[in-house]
């Protein structure tokens, strides 16, 4: 079977940054549509975009993003708390999908790897347990990259 090659059109940060907002979708509007603000993942500007016979026209924009770091503790609990994930993979024998996972999950990977996958949470019976995670602190920081590392807990 032949693969079908496909050209997406995207614009870079103006600013000089890696980051691609994707225009692609918006080829089929009528020059002169403006479209924005959007705000670029590294520096945090904001751009409009206008559409142009030849492209789009960029203007920066006087709101701009702030990033943030939001830490929150989970303090000692009475009871195990259970978390279901999504896990999907190629069909094998049970046994060594188990071993597998028990590996993964316990030695192999740290939980911010799979929490995105989480689909519920139960402490008891509990299968809305609000309250769990206890807020410490926000903290401005210059980058979504920067680390707690670099922060500290605040604590
Ligand atoms: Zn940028």
């Amino acid at each position: 079977m032949k693969a079908t090659l496909l050209t997406k059109r995207f614009v870079r940060c103006p600013h000089g940054c890696a980051h691609e907002f994707s225009v692609e979708h918006l080829s089929h509007y009528e020059d002169g549509r403006q479209f924005g603000p959007w705000f670029c993942d590294d520096c945090g500007r904001g751009w409009n975009f206008t559409k142009m016979p030849d492209g789009f026209d960029v203007t920066g924009d006087k709101k701009r993003m702030v990033f943030g770091k939001v830490i929150l503790v989970l303090p000692p609990q009475t009871e195990p708390i259970y978390f279901t994930l999504d896990s999907s993979m190629q069909d094998r024998p049970l046994v060594d999908r188990e071993e597998g996972l028990q590996y993964l999950y316990e030695q192999h990977s740290c939980p911010v790897n799979w929490f995105r996958d989480m689909v519920e949470m139960q402490i008891g019976d509990n299968k809305d347990p609000h309250g769990v995670l206890k807020f410490v602190r926000y903290f401005d920081v210059e980058s979504p990259t920067t680390t707690v590392a670099e922060l500290g807990t605040g604590e």
